[in-house]
């Protein structure tokens, strides 16, 4: 076992987030379902501008940026991307102008996450169809030419230096687990650009941790074209070495079967989900990703994947900001 905290000690890091966010139980929940301990890690109290995960990514992406003295972070992502709107906010909290490539075109009044990148303060490029960064490259020679030194973060915040936020985070359960003395037999989080799930590889694989990390996946379609498992083994790896440690990763548990309709396509599945956790504990997933995965948890549950007498947990990964702008679909 390699101590993951001495091994992120010497890295660059801006703190921006409220950590360590809660861990709880869901008492009435998992009464309510008769089994398992169902419990959740609240990442959607991250803190900065409504929350979410990217906010521990970016801990690692802007410290990054600032020890190469950019003067201004570019990223992207779609219309309603949690991301952008944390990145946006962190940008602002450092005193760096921020640039932004999402999706859509200007609609006539901006809600959820697009109100708050405005109030945020941050530029944006309208991209049409492109939700995942393909228009950075030449967003980036334009700021270039005009004298700037842009730090790109690409979708998601998902390379190695981002992962590493995820990383930290594991090492943050291990330790607030071993308080509540409970060991959870699976952790089960929405999985999208891929970043969360390479972090927590690494950072289980670093406390031998014996569970099992169940990634829900998101979106039909592959980041950059790559099939999501190879692109996150290899992030993964990627982040162990950025730690000097020697580790590599051949497998990762992603489940296919939940992503319905399609990205950001809100279903039965999602509706239900957040209905339940909503009236059941009073916590509130998103439409998009936690929905999604909450649900899924629940069809896991529901078809025995998890033994009745153990422990499991979810991981929030935030979003909330997206259910108003999905209030149709909630309804
Ligand atoms: C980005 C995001 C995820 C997925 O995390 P990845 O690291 O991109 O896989 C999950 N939930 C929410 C709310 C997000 O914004």
């Amino acid at each position: 076992m390699i101590p993951a905290a001495s091994l992120l000690d010497h890295l660059p890091r801006c703190p921006l987030g409220c950590l360590p966010t809660p861990l709880a139980e869901l008492r009435r929940l998992s009464r309510h379902l008769g089994g398992p301990r169902i419990w959740i890690k609240r990442d959607d109290l991250t803190g900065l501008a409504l929350g979410g995960n990217k906010v521990r990514k970016l801990e690692f992406l802007f410290g990054e940026a600032r020890r190469r003295g950019s003067d201004c972070v570019l990223t992207g992502g779609a219309t309603q991307s949690n991301h952008c709107r944390q990145t946006a906010a962190a940008a602002a909290l450092l005193g760096l102008p921020c640039h932004l490539a999402l999706s859509g075109a200007p609609p006539p009044v901006p809600d959820g996450n697009l109100l708050l990148d405005e109030l945020l303060g941050a530029q944006i490029h309208w991209c049409g169809e492109q939700r995942k960064g393909e228009t950075l490259p030449g967003i980036e020679q334009e700021l270039r030419s005009r004298g700037l030194n842009p730090f790109v973060i690409p979708y998601g915040g998902s390379n190695a230096t981002g992962a590493l936020g995820f990383v930290a985070a594991f090492q943050e359960f291990s330790l607030q687990a071993g308080e509540c003395q409970f060991q959870p037999e699976a952790i089960v989080f929405a999985s999208s650009s891929g970043g969360t799930q390479a972090g927590l590889l690494v950072g289980a694989a670093l406390a031998g941790w014996p569970g099992r990390l169940i990634g829900i996946a998101i979106d039909k379609n592959a980041t950059g074209g790559e099939p999501l498992p190879g692109f996150i083994t290899r992030l993964a790896g990627q982040a162990a070495e950025r730690l000097g440690a020697n580790l590599s990763f051949d497998s990762v548990i992603l489940r296919n079967e939940y992503a319905g309709a399609g990205y950001g396509i809100v279903g039965e599945l999602e509706r239900e989900a957040i209905r339940l956790l909503a009236r059941q504990e009073g916590i509130l997933l998103d439409p998009v990703y936690t929905g999604r995965a909450f649900g899924g948890l629940l069809d896991l549950i529901q078809r025995g994947e998890f033994s009745r007498g153990g422990n499991v947990l979810f991981w929030h990964t935030g979003g909330t900001p997206a259910l108003f702008p999905h209030a149709a679909d909630l309804r």
